[in-house]
């Protein structure tokens, strides 16, 4: 029986030791902070001050992702509905047209995307104001 050496399966496991020179691809969170992209399209954050509550981010999500409730906070003394969007993390696949149509320019997509909740099974969120 003929014996045919493998070099490369041979030497191949020990190419993963040149990794440990390399830089990590991961961060040490939370002492090290991703950095923003511009364009990211992070969670939903909504100046409660300049949404009017007109509907057209809920009108407008296909997924059906938006909620208009009332606000706990102060809102604009203008906003006709008296309502506020809330997202269902669960649908939203973050395509940015609510965004889009807020004729305000109240809702926007921020850098951020960390989130903690007690219920795992409710991904419901309330856009932060700013
Ligand atoms: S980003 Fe897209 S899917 Fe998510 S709430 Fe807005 S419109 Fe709906
Ligand atoms: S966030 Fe913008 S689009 Fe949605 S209700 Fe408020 S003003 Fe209208």
């Amino acid at each position: 029986m003929a014996w045919n050496l493998d070099i490369k399966g041979v030497l191949h496991p020990f190419s993963a030791l040149k990794q440990g020179f390399k830089r990590p691809h991961t961060l040490n969170y939370p002492l090290e902070k991703r950095q923003d992209v511009p364009g990211y399209r992070g969670f939903h954050v909504n100046s409660l001050i300049g949404c009017v509550g007109c509907g057209n981010c809920q009108d407008i999500c296909m997924n059906e992702a938006i909620d208009m409730i009332e606000p706990l906070a102060e809102i604009n003394p203008k906003n006709a509905s008296g309502l506020v969007p809330r997202i269902d993390y669960g649908r939203c696949c973050w395509c940015g047209l609510c965004a889009d149509v807020c004729g305000p320019g109240s809702l926007r997509l921020a850098g951020d995307a960390i989130y903690v909740g007690p219920d795992a099974d409710s991904f419901l969120y309330m856009p932060r104001d700013e």
